[in-house]
């Protein structure tokens, strides 16, 4: 498929949005989730996305998740313009560019660790494989080779985690975006999802994060933080903690 593309000042920029308003209507009423939201994410970069309910983050990552379109203003997605494509071109977009892991994990009950991975590869050319041998390496990228064939039941929320990251990234987005990706879980389990994270960060992986948790923003390289639908703060993180050293000071669980 042909998708327009706008190389613009700013390249390292992995995600631009540019005076973004997002209006919601609601029969005679119209909300304003969004008032005038610009912002650069450079690749290899590491967000936390923080502020009461309500306050637009949702509304934020569904359009930098092609989701959803601005109501006006501008997004950029590695330089290509998505905000006036239509739904197709966004599908596209968001099977092969993007990764997005949620509260609930949102992992296919019936079916195993490594055919959940498999999933996001079916919508594309790769042959079978390929296909296999990318969704093993997801696998074992998350430190999961040796559940492969487990279901969603017989696994830990952590390990359940773990795979929905490894689905996220088998096609090999050029962002993760992650709304609360610890919302649903213990501290220790928080924690060691903060190292994945980290790691696959530090392999040059982009990464968004919606939390509401001061101490899981830390591990990010910047927290912005919203308030009525605007950026109030936006600020890097000073001394961020390395969830691996942090780990090994923490009680283990038996998993
Ligand atoms: P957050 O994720 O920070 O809690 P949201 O982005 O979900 O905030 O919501 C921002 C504002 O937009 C809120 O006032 C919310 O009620 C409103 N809103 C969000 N989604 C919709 C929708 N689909 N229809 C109408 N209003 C919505
Ligand atoms: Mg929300």
């Amino acid at each position: 498929m042909a998708i327009p593309t706008a190389r613009v000042d700013g390249a390292a920029a992995v995600l631009s949005v540019l005076d973004v308003h997002k209006y919601y209507s609601l029969g005679e009423t119209r909300v304003h989730a969004l008032r005038g939201v610009s912002l650069d994410v450079e690749r290899g970069g590491f967000v936390a996305v923080m502020g009461a309910s309500g306050s637009g983050k949702s509304t934020l990552m569904n359009i930098l998740g092609c989701l959803d379109r601005p109501s006006s203003g501008q997004y950029l997605l590695d330089g290509t313009d998505v905000s006036q494509l239509d739904k197709r071109a966004l599908a596209a977009i968001r099977n092969h560019r993007l990764g997005f892991v949620f509260q609930g994990f949102n992992l296919l009950a019936r079916t195993t660790a490594l055919e959940n991975i498999l999933l996001p590869t079916l919508y594309t050319k790769i042959d079978a494989p390929e296909r296999a041998r990318r969704a093993a390496a997801a696998l074992s990228l998350v430190g999961l080779e040796n559940r492969a064939d487990h279901f969603p039941s017989q696994m830990s929320g952590g390990q359940q985690q773990r795979v929905a990251i490894a689905r996220a990234l088998v096609n090999q987005p050029a962002v993760l975006l992650a709304d609360e990706p610890t919302g649903n879980l213990d501290s220790r389990t928080s924690v060691e999802i903060m190292q994945v994270f980290q790691e696959l960060n530090d392999g040059g992986l982009t990464v968004v994060m919606v939390t509401h948790e001061p101490d899981i923003a830390q591990f990010a390289k910047r927290t912005i933080v919203f308030r009525d639908g605007r950026i109030r703060t936006d600020t890097p993180v000073e001394d961020r903690p390395r969830a691996r050293a942090m780990l090994a000071t923490m009680p283990a669980l038996d998993d």
